[in-house]
């Protein structure tokens, strides 16, 4: 964990560098094309400069205000000359890959990042191999050929027909992801119908996307709950913040087990109070709405599975249909 936070502060490191040496070479190419500006530039930090000592010295309000204007016109006679001269107005502005942070990873109020937390989450998916799952179950990859034709009485539709609109849905998830639309889902159905390949390929397109996933079995969130409060180790510790910070928590495989109400309600916990953030989350199960509302019947869990799409996957199951 140590390693990663070094690798992490590394390439914050690595980026500042980078926007720093793109900012000198970018001012080179200014001062020598338009010299005014560099007179400029050389005024405002000498008034910067006048400001901090006649500060020190004698505390003046007025004097302060002064500088301020001057410093103010040089600004906008910068960006005139700028603009005159074909560049965007804030060419020489300092530059970040994220604004929020100015590429700390640490934002004014002392809290992670979302950019932090993004590449945090990556590396938490390169430690548990699930990375490379990703290359191997991605919207790319994923084949609608597998699902068949065939119409289920019951639902009234094919496999296939079904999960197209999964598909597109799942699609449209991504897309809207930043929207404030409440949109959570809840993928249920018997095993092998492609619940988790799914999660996988939202999640690969939104971690390419540099959101902050976070990808826990139901099994795992419960252990990072009661290791947290049994033993405490530094990276459950940060993941299991990350469970309620993350921008966005997939849960796989919420079964039949977590019906005990100690876990079930560490669950529910962790869900409510992301909604209540406005944060999204995805569930996986094999029990259905109806089994669900049976077993949980406290109020807390009606109020969060009504903020839940519930999706339900149907057909043969695929494990026997690829491996045979
Ligand atoms: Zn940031």
């Amino acid at each position: 964990m140590k390693d990663m936070f070094r690798k992490i502060e590394r390439e914050y490191e690595l980026q500042r560098d980078k926007n720093r040496r793109e900012m000198e070479s970018r001012k080179e190419e200014v001062y020598s094309s338009v010299p005014e500006i560099k007179n400029i530039d050389q005024c405002t930090s000498t008034l910067g400069f006048d400001a901090l000592k006649s500060q020190i010295k004698s505390p003046s309000l007025d004097e302060l205000r002064k500088i301020n204007e001057d410093i103010y016109a040089l600004r906008g006679e910068k960006e005139k000359l700028l603009l005159e001269n074909g560049y965007s107005r804030n060419y020489l502005d300092d530059i970040y890959n994220c604004e929020d942070c100015k590429d700390t990873g640490v934002l004014e109020d002392g809290s992670r990042c979302h950019c932090m937390q993004a590449k945090i989450a990556r590396e938490l998916y390169s430690i548990s191999n699930m990375s490379y799952t990703l290359t191997k179950e991605n919207f790319n990859t994923f084949d609608l050929g597998i699902f068949s034709t065939e119409i289920y009485k019951s639902e009234g539709i094919s496999p296939r027909e079904n999960m197209e609109m999964i598909l597109m849905l799942s699609r449209k998830f991504v897309k809207t992801f930043y929207e404030k639309n409440d949109m959570n889902l809840l993928f249920y159905g018997a095993t092998g119908q492609g619940k988790t390949f799914m999660l996988n390929c939202i999640a690969k397109e939104l971690l390419d996307r540099n959101v902050a996933v976070i990808y826990q079995t139901a099994f795992n969130t419960i252990e990072l709950v009661e290791d947290r409060k049994f033993r405490r180790n530094e990276v459950n510790s940060v993941k299991y913040s990350l469970l309620f910070d993350c921008e966005l928590l997939i849960i796989d495989d919420l079964g039949i087990e977590f019906t005990n109400s100690f876990s079930a309600s560490e669950i529910f916990n962790i869900v409510n109070t992301r909604i209540l953030r406005g944060k999204k989350t995805l569930i996986s199960t094999n029990l259905s709405p109806n089994e669900l509302t049976q077993k949980y019947t406290d109020r807390v869990f009606s109020r969060v599975f009504q903020k839940f799409e519930p999706i339900k996957f149907f057909g043969e199951d695929l494990r026997l249909k690829i491996n045979s």
